[in-house]
């Protein structure tokens, strides 16, 4: 494999296209190197083969997505072909099916790819994205960051292109939060009024915001970005959302089952996937919100096996890119399979996902990484389980 330094963290997809005269690109924009053309958007499952480069598991999840993705994208290209194109009668008299806006909601324990899986998506597509927290968000008059504020950061994204930014992906993090409160005695502003402040951004409206600031005020120039074409994620843990599912489904089975079904549930790592509308209203989101997100996808809790899998199989992934590192010193890096489970089984203890893997492995590998240029005589270092838990050193083997 033919790799230096900078490409370490860019996407390699092969048959890729490459312009031939190539401005000098700051490095940012060189990572953006689209693996699809938008305007002929491939078929469903090349954009999941694509993705399952990057992300381990959650297959459902990924198949979802990109059918909502190639949906959202034909839809977007076909409007603006047809507003090109057609005359305005004609329009009309086509307008009876429109395709609406798939809009996604995605529902998953923390670390489990919902951020990575957008970020992974938009930069194959090559579309500008913004990442918001719901939970920064207020209504208007409030202090915190108004909706609009989520449109401004997505045109900043999109290098103040408005053409661009109306073709984005908005995700907001943490949408959980915004659920309406059982017991309203917080101080906080309430979340359902911020549900409902989202719904004009979500179905699609006129929005006008800062160019090149979040503050609105009479010396900033604003632009008017029209939000029809841009796709929402909402993404959250939605802790308890679990029991509400469970509760429900036992409360369906006859009495003498239930006792039963309550086990089967119980067990079930995988109950979330039963998650209906009328839980996620239980929860607490308005159904006028939830009917503007229509495709609905679970992120599985990471098993011990994924967590493994993600530290070594993905195309950046940590373990690629710490052999990489101490290739260029000319030395060998070897994991033990059973030194990857013992890192594997300490993040699942932190129960922070796939999170803690990056931090773990920073923990040991600074002593690596400090040490080992010291003696130009080695050749290979082998992690061993009894190194990480501390009953001794790394496995060291000289060169030659
Ligand atoms: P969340 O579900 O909380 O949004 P993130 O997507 O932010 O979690 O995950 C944190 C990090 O863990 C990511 O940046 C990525 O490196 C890694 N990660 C999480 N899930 C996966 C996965 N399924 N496949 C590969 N890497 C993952």
């Amino acid at each position: 494999m033919n790799m230096n330094l900078n490409d370490f963290n860019n996407l390699n997809i092969p048959g890729m296209e490459i312009p031939k005269k190539q401005k000098i690109k700051k490095k940012s924009e060189k990572e953006a190197q689209p693996a699809f053309d938008l305007k002929n958007i491939p078929a469903p499952h090349k954009i999941k083969g694509e993705l399952d480069q990057y992300v381990i598991g959650q297959e459902q999840a990924k198949k979802v997505i990109s059918v909502a993705v190639y949906n959202h994208y034909k839809r977007v290209f076909s409007q603006t072909a047809k507003a090109q194109t057609e005359e305005k009668e004609q329009m009309a008299e086509e307008e009876e099916v429109r395709i609406e806006k798939s809009n996604i909601l995605m529902i998953g324990p923390t670390g489990s790819g919902k951020t990575y899986l957008v970020k992974t998506l938009a930069r194959l597509l090559d579309v500008p994205l913004a990442i918001a927290d719901a939970t920064a968000l207020t209504e208007a008059g409030y202090i915190g960051d108004d909706i609009e504020s989520v449109v401004s950061k997505l045109l900043a994204a999109a290098d103040n292109d408005v053409e661009k930014a109306e073709r984005g992906i908005i995700f907001i993090d943490e949408i959980d939060k915004i659920a309406k409160k059982k017991n309203t005695n917080t101080r906080d502003v309430s979340g359902e009024s911020v549900q409902q402040e989202l719904l004009k951004l979500l179905e699609g409206s006129q929005v006008e915001v800062p160019v090149g600031s979040n503050q609105k005020n009479a010396l900033t120039p604003m632009a008017t970005v029209n939000t029809d074409n841009i796709l929402f994620i909402c993404g959250g843990a939605f802790p308890d959302l679990e029991d509400i599912v469970r509760e429900r489904l036992t409360r369906k089975a006859s009495i003498g089952f239930q006792a039963e079904l309550k086990d089967q549930y119980d067990q079930d790592p995988n109950i979330l996937s039963h998650v209906t509308n009328q839980d996620l209203r239980t929860f607490g989101m308005i159904p006028e919100f939830l009917g503007r997100l229509p495709v609905v996808v679970t992120f599985q809790k990471l098993t011990r096996e994924a967590l493994v899998d993600i530290l070594k199989k993905p195309k950046n992934a940590i373990l690629k890119q710490y052999k990489k590192l101490l290739e260029l010193d000319e030395v060998k890096l070897v994991f033990e399979d059973e030194a990857l489970e013992w890192i594997a089984e300490e993040a699942l203890k932190r129960d922070t996902g796939a999170r803690a893997l990056r931090a773990i492995m920073e923990e040991f590998m600074l002593d690596i990484m400090y040490e080992v240029p010291k003696d130009p005589g080695i050749g290979t270092v082998v992690i061993t389980r009894n190194y990480l838990e501390k009953h001794g050193g790394p496995r060291i083997e000289m060169r030659g």
